[in-house]
């Protein structure tokens, strides 16, 4: 048999040729213990981001990433066990919702997530805004954790798809971020490795997302539940609308603030219609329920029993954190000023663009520009504007939550994210499709 060679696989796939499992094993395996130098991985992703990846490809770099480290083995614990996974986008706090409600319905979330970069924010940041609250939890104690209260949400382990945390590395400094087969692969290995057997995708579409058109969105939702399913994984996403920002509050504390009112039954109309949806095709993707409607009701009882936020108090006790932030919010960081951004003329608003407020509140110190970056827990942007909503010139749109009394750059840029105009205009569903 012939030997092979990084450079014949490049030119193999400059010409659009698919590449076999045993080529994918090699080049993966090759990258990560050093055999193949950076130029040609990177010569490699960019090939194959002007020819693509079909699904045999795709499942193939999905299980080779898989395999580079270690699988979490769930099946300890009694009970279903379904994940759930945002592409990401501004005030997304979904998790913080959805994990007590499923949770308090009889699932088990065994939930490793990210942190935020960039615009975005990242679910262990926001969950590290109340004090105490441990993200870095033995797997002993994150299987007994999900064993005995149905949830946990914890950091990432270093081991867990290490090829794709080096490729990505790679790809993030070479342009090769945006092919849909390697964010599919990417995604999904880690999805994979978590353990799950029932995989929910919340692909964003929109202006404060990856993904910026709904047929982009489809075909990076399609492709990766096509490998979760091929890979025994019942895998559902949802596109859901990431124009303006998810709910009021981006920014750390505000958002745990957020989430805990939604937890009361008194959250945002958007945030609210996402997390049933979302808890509620969860329940009906394990058999919990046998229609959409009777998974919505289940959800609405979880909110009006109180037992979703009962499942989020044991989260927090479990995890240390201090359980009366729940009954006393001034218990989390507070920004030292507060400021006021009003309209300045009347008119309908037409657009809240996520992705600026979302760089407003990165810069204010809620995110980081560079990994290594301290986040400022208590700032951030409250966005009162949605799309369709009627605003008189001095109405409050926006209150920005800051630690410096001169922010001039951030202030214009909250109130230029709010386009007015005198014609009515309606505001997108928040559930923009299913794919499964
Ligand atoms: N998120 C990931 O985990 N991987 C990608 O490639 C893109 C977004």
């Amino acid at each position: 048999m012939l030997r092979l060679r990084a450079v014949d696989l490049i030119i193999k796939k400059k010409q659009g040729l698919a590449l076999s499992c045993e080529e994918i094993h090699f080049l993966i395996q090759g990258y990560l213990s050093g055999a193949i130098p950076d130029y040609q991985m990177s010569s490699l992703l960019m090939a194959i981001c002007f020819q693509g990846l079909n699904e045999t490809e795709q499942l193939a770099l999905t299980l080779e990433m898989l395999k580079s480290g270690e699988e979490v083995d769930l099946s300890s614990i009694k009970g279903i066990c379904v994940d759930k996974h945002s592409t990401g986008g501004v005030g997304d706090k979904t998790t913080l919702i959805v994990a007590p409600i499923v949770a308090s319905c009889g699932l088990k979330m065994a939930k490793m997530s990210g942190r935020g970069l960039g615009h975005t924010g990242g679910t262990i940041d926001k969950l590290e805004a109340i004090p105490g609250f441990k993200v870095d939890v033995s797997p002993e104690n994150f299987l007994k954790q999900v064993s005995e209260i149905g949830l946990a949400v914890v950091g990432q382990t270093a081991n867990i798809a290490p090829a794709d945390k080096k490729l990505y590395a790679l790809r993030d400094v070479t342009g090769t971020i945006e092919a849909v087969g390697l964010i599919a692969s990417s995604v999904m290995s880690k999805k994979l490795a978590s353990g799950a057997s029932h995989i929910l995708l919340d692909v964003k579409v929109g202006n404060g997302a990856f993904m910026k058109t709904v047929e982009e969105a489809r075909t990076l939702a399609q492709a990766m539940v096509k490998i979760g399913n091929r890979a025994h994984r019942h895998t559902v996403a949802l596109l859901t609308n990431m124009d303006q920002p998810l709910g009021f509050a981006v920014g750390n504390a505000l958002e745990v603030i957020e989430a805990m009112e939604t937890l009361r039954g008194r959250g945002p109309q958007d945030l609210t219609k996402l997390c049933y949806e979302l808890a509620a095709e969860l329940l009906l993707m394990t058999n919990m329920v046998v229609t959409k409607e009777e998974g919505l009701k289940q959800v609405e009882h979880a909110i009006t029993s109180q037992a979703a936020l009962d499942s989020f108090r044991q989260m927090i006790k479990y995890q240390q954190g201090d359980t009366k932030v729940l009954e006393d919010y001034s218990l989390l960081a507070k920004s030292k000023y507060i400021f006021e951004v009003k309209a300045r003329k009347d008119g309908y608003i037409s657009q809240v663009k996520a992705l600026a407020i979302g760089q407003a509140a990165m810069l204010l110190g809620a995110g980081r520009a560079k990994k290594d970056d301290v986040i400022a827990m208590g700032v951030g942007v409250k966005a009162f504007g949605k799309v369709g909503d009627y605003v008189h010139q001095g109405d409050v749109l926006a209150t920005i939550h800051a630690n410096e009394e001169k922010i001039d750059e951030v202030f214009t840029m909250v109130l230029e994210a709010f386009v007015i105009s005198p014609h009515q205009v309606l505001a997108k569903s928040i559930i923009l499709e299913i794919v499964s």
